[in-house]
This record gives structure tokens, sequence and C-alpha cells, in this order.
């Protein structure tokens, strides 16, 4: 095949304790997954329908350097587990959900969170506050058959070494199971979709010069340091 252009790049994340890396395809979020979370942004937790929206495989930063994007004065770090899939299907059933996972990640789903509170107010979509450069730092790729099937696991995000979020996977409302499966009604799910399954509550503002921590026990850390725009 050839192109009129330079073929872009595929996006790719490392994967740990070997040379190669995983081919990314898409990128779905779970909004709203943590009830604790689901309070601080003035919402009632309960068990509605999880709801879902993509980043571009290309926002998804492997440096350690975050450029502060444009257009806001208010970016919230969202730590995040992020599931990869190595293989999917659509109506996928809950039991046979974990099967397709790859491997686990550390994420943070960067938000312009002011420009997502415009949006919410005039029920507009959530592009520009969540689908931006950069906006999805990912940590290198644990592998499911080096820790099998993620339940339960400290996840924290410390900023200049403050604690900003500290909770357990095991506090989803809706499980990773449970979200591989509901995505499935919606899309066909494929090899090299990854998904970042929601944050819990202690989401809060970077300024450039922060140095963010995030981390999942068994799975890793994730270090930036927020730098000023370029
Ligand atoms: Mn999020």
């Amino acid at each position: 095949m050839s192109y009129v252009i330079a073929s872009p790049q595929q996006a790719s994340v490392p994967v740990k304790g070997t040379y190669l890396r995983f081919p990314v395809r898409r990128i779905y979020c779970v909004g709203r997954n943590y009830a604790d979370h689901v309070v601080e942004m003035g919402g009632i937790p309960g068990r509605e329908p999880p709801f879902f929206f993509q980043k571009p495989a290309d926002a998804l930063l492997l440096d350690e350097n975050f450029p502060y994007p444009s257009a806001s004065n208010n970016v919230h770090h969202e730590v995040e587990l992020v599931v990869a899939l190595h293989s999917g299907g659509k109506n996928l059933a809950v039991e046979d959900a974990s099967r397709h996972i790859y491997g686990y990640a550390v994420g943070i789903d960067m938000t312009r969170r002011d420009l997502q509170g415009e949006a919410k107010k005039a029920g507009r979509p959530w592009e520009t506050a969540k689908s931006f450069d950069h906006s999805a730092p990912i940590g290198v790729i644990t592998p499911k058959s080096d820790i099998g099937a993620l339940e339960s696991a400290k996840i924290m995000l410390h900023v200049n070494d403050e604690p900003r979020q500290n909770a357990n996977i095991s506090e989803m409302i809706w499980s990773v199971p449970e979200i591989i499966s509901e995505l499935s009604k919606l899309f066909m799910l494929n090899a090299g979709d990854i998904i970042f399954t929601g944050t819990p509550s202690g989401v809060g503002p970077i300024q450039p010069g922060d140095r963010v921590r995030a981390s999942i026990a068994e799975i890793g850390e994730l270090n930036l340091r927020v730098c000023k725009p370029s």
C-alpha cells in the first residue's frame, strides 16, 4: 500500500519485562465510576449504566514531561486503572470479559475542568475538555499473565509528595469485567483497545512546576513533571 503522505505513527505503549510494545487502537474512558468522585462532582452515586467517552490514541503521553495545555486555567489530574485488550468482540458476557485482558497500566485522564464545566452547562460534547494532545499520560503495561486478574489494589496520586487521591480499585461502581461487557454492547471491541476505568475522589488542579506521582499496587508508578506550555 502506498500513501500520498507519510503514514502517521502507530500509537503504542511499552510492556514491562520486554522490548516489545502494545499497539493502541482506541482509548475508551469511563465516567463516574467511584462513588466518592461522583459526589465531589455534584452527582448522586448509583448503578446507572456507565457512560463512556474516547480520547484519540495519539493523546497518549509516554514522556515524563506533561506540557500544560492551551486554553485552560484549571487542568485536573484523574488517576485511573487502564486495561489493555488483546482481543474483543461485541455483547461480551461479564463472565467471559476478563479473558480479553492483555494487561494493566497506570494512567491519568487529564481534564480541562473549566472547559468541561462549560460543555456540561451548554450540553456540548467533552472533546476539548478530555481529548486534547497529551491528555492521556500512561505507564508501562504489566501483562495479566504476570499478576492475574486485578480485582483489588491501592490506587494513589501525589502532587509534590502530598497525597491527593487514595482509594482501592475494588471501590469501582462498575467492575472491570462489567465495564468491558457494557462497552461491548455499544462498540465492537478489538485487540489494541485500552480502557481508562474511572477515577476515585480527590481530583484537583495541577500547575507548571508540579511533580505528579500516580501509582497502583502491583502495577507500578507513573511520574510526571508539569511543564509550561510550549
Ligand atoms: Mn476520568
